[in-house]
């Protein structure tokens, strides 16, 4: 067996792209290091992720030339891969809603892509969760058949499933107006609110606690209710209901897997962007944002180089835009001080597995496994710390790439992957906060392989078959996050989604700046399809008309 336990993820030179000899014919010309000499552009984007692609897809499509800046030496944000000799990982997508036809999401996506890019259902269970003393829950790829689950392991509590399902409805049905009302900001986004946004806005403000306790007494059922509160990063006593409320409906027709893996989200959308004479420049590192004259006219590169085009969108966060992009005395404005005091959702750590043999045969699967230790939902970090005895993890959440992806050839070795995820504390990491990637020392090493032997073992114990298939394994740590993707404090899905960030009334597309909008997850709401409408919303504040034209002809389809 392989391990790498003295680098992080993505330490080699990965460029998930080059795995194959055709994916990489066919992205060369969409993206490099240099960009195009001498080409001017109506709009830059700053980060690649999932909101800066969307919002540069939809602005290429309506005409614009766009210029996306990834720092990244490989672009896609949390939609990358990295690969090691034999294997190759995503690092933030494992199971998307709302993709297929039959949601507006899924036709923009559809559109933006030029039908290109193709999602393989995890089938008709895509999320199992087991608990203690051997509770198993799967949650299935219907609505009926959901209600039939939860209905089979707590037959008493009907009233209390029904109000469920019926508060899920309620939020979702009010979930346009709020995101119309997020795209204005000042006088206009205030009246927007109260006239748009005001149905959902008060299933934001209540917290998931608040609002399941109302519904039942069972501690288990509301545990239950909650258990994929994972996918949003925050517990039921500091999540707001909303975001509770719109993951369980992002899934109610199940989840989905690029075919191809993650990384063909942003070959597809970044070959739009060049499609419409823009670009994509990686490894290139946005210092400052230019103001001038109280406008945002550009942005300065790490390596002096500036650029301007007359729109500049930010989807690399908006709180780390605030944080690290803008002049300090923006930074002290009210309104930029509201967003830098909120807290991001909490980091964590990831197990990277391969295996050579057949895994299915061993348990896994297409869809994911939820191992919780506990009842105890607020339990939600791995408490470590380098001088403490590692404990077990709360949760363990777990997933196998490769059975996702029809098109992945498993070879005459049948190797496959796995991911094991969950929640640790930032601070854990402080210590080496300041070192070089790559370079962080042996204490940090030490600690690393601590914790990749404890959390291996841990998954182990529940899925034991998996063990002499096992050929590699590595971790990543909220400092490979920060090295890669750069959310504040490594956070995996920027802003931490409480009642508290929701009532704040800056966090939208349009910035008090002239010329400055923002994209992404910290605009609309946390995931793949919460980032991509982040930056539907990105691209409506800044080319309204148009991008307004495109949204109601999806919305006909
Ligand atoms: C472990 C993990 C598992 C996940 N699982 C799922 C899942 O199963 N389903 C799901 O829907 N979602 C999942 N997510 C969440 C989802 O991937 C993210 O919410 C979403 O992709 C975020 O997109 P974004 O565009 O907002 O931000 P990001 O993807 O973070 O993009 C921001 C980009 O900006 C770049 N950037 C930052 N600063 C600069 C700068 N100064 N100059 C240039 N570029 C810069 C970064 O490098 C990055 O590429 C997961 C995330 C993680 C980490």
């Amino acid at each position: 067996m392989t391990t790498a336990p003295t680098s992080d993820p993505n330490s080699q030179s990965t460029d998930a792209n080059s795995q194959s000899t055709d994916a990489n014919k066919s992205t060369e010309k969409y993206w490099n290091k240099r960009g195009k000499q001498g080409q001017t552009y109506d709009a830059i984007v700053i980060g690649s992720g999932m909101g800066g692609m969307t919002s540069a897809a939809i602005l290429a499509k309506q005409g614009h030339r766009v210029l996306v800046l990834e720092q990244h030496y490989t672009p896609g944000g949390f939609t990358h891969m990295f690969k090691r000799p034999h294997y190759i990982w995503d690092v933030g997508v494992h199971a998307v809603g709302e993709v297929t036809k039959h949601s507006m999401t899924g036709r923009l996506l559809d559109d933006l892509t030029d039908g290109q890019l193709q999602w393989a259902s995890l089938g008709p269970v895509y999320d199992e969760f087991y608990y203690p003393n051997d509770f198993r829950i799967d949650f299935p790829d219907s609505p009926q058949q959901f209600h039939a689950n939860l209905l089979a392991a707590f037959p008493h509590e009907k009233p209390a499933i029904d109000r469920y399902f019926q508060l899920v409805r309620e939020v979702s049905s009010g979930m346009r107006g709020y995101y119309l009302a997020r795209v204005k900001s000042g006088f206009l986004g205030r009246m927007a609110d109260l006239l748009m946004a005001r149905k959902a806005q008060s299933y934001f403000e209540q917290s998931t606690q608040e609002v399941l306790a109302s519904i039942t007494h069972d501690p288990k059922l509301r545990a239950v209710f909650a258990a994929q509160w994972g996918y949003y990063g925050s517990p039921p006593s500091r999540s707001c209901f909303a975001i509770q409320a719109l993951v369980t409906k992002h899934f109610l027709h199940g989840a989905y897997y690029p075919v191809g893996g993650a990384k063909r989200i942003a070959e597809c959308l970044l070959k739009t962007v060049a499609d419409h004479g823009g670009w994509t420049r990686i490894s290139t590192d946005v210092q400052t944002i230019l103001i001038e004259k109280g406008r945002a006219v550009g942005v300065r590169l790490g390596d002096g180089e500036e650029i301007r085009a007359p729109l500049i969108l930010s989807a690399a966060g908006i709180s780390s835009t605030l944080q690290r992009l803008l002049p300090s005395d923006i930074q002290e404005q009210t309104w930029a001080t509201s967003i830098r005091t909120l807290p991001p959702a909490p980091a964590h750590v990831c197990l990277y597995l391969g295996f050579k043999g057949d895994i299915t045969q061993a348990g896994a699967g297409p869809a994911n496994k939820w191992f919780y230790e506990t009842w105890d939902i607020e339990k939600d970090a791995w408490l470590i710390s380098p001088e403490q005895p590692i404990p077990d993890a709360p949760v363990l959440y777990c997933s196998f790439p490769s059975l996702k992806d029809p098109h992945h050839d498993p070879g005459p070795e049948t190797r496959h992957t796995g991911e094991v995820v969950t929640f640790v504390p930032w601070q854990a990491f402080q210590p080496w906060r300041d070192s070089r990637w790559k370079k962080r020392g042996p204490s940090y090493e030490d600690f690393k392989t601590q914790l990749q032997d404890k959390l291996l073992e841990q998954f182990l114990r529940h899925l034991p078959a998996l063990r002499p298939m096992l050929d590699h394994v590595e971790l990543s740590t909220p400092l490979s996050t920060d090295h890669f993707c750069r959310p504040i404090h490594g956070s995996i899905y920027g802003l931490e989604p409480t009642p508290t960030r929701f009532k704040n009334r800056h966090l939208r597309a349009s910035s008090p700046i002239p010329g400055l909008f923002f994209s992404g997850s910290e605009v609309a709401s946390v995931g793949v399809i919460g980032a991509m409408m982040g930056g539907v919303l990105g691209a409506t504040a800044a080319a309204p008309g148009p991008v307004s034209k495109l949204l109601r002809k999806i919305n006909k389809r």
